[in-house]
């Protein structure tokens, strides 16, 4: 897996969904990641996108809503 940490404790999370033509890298809070990949639970991006990342990460493009919110909580 590969993990982007920012100062804000949120991070990058690759995804890949079948016959989903949205395949972005989505930010998600760190403490939504933990029990996510401990328990399986769905995670919930900045974007307000929600799944189940089990998939091998991949290079995607950044969510460019998840990426739009980063860089407003960035400039807080
Ligand atoms: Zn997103």
């Amino acid at each position: 897996m590969t993990f982007f940490t920012t100062d804000t404790e949120t991070i990058v999370k690759p995804t890949v969904e079948d016959g989903d033509h949205d395949r972005f890298s989505h930010y998600v809070k760190k403490d939504e990641i933990l029990p996510s990949t401990i328990e399986g639970t769905p995670v919930k991006a900045l974007c307000g996108k929600v799944w189940v990342p089990t998939r091998d990460p991949k290079r995607y493009p950044v969510c460019p809503t998840c990426k739009e919110i980063m860089e407003s909580l960035s400039n807080d």
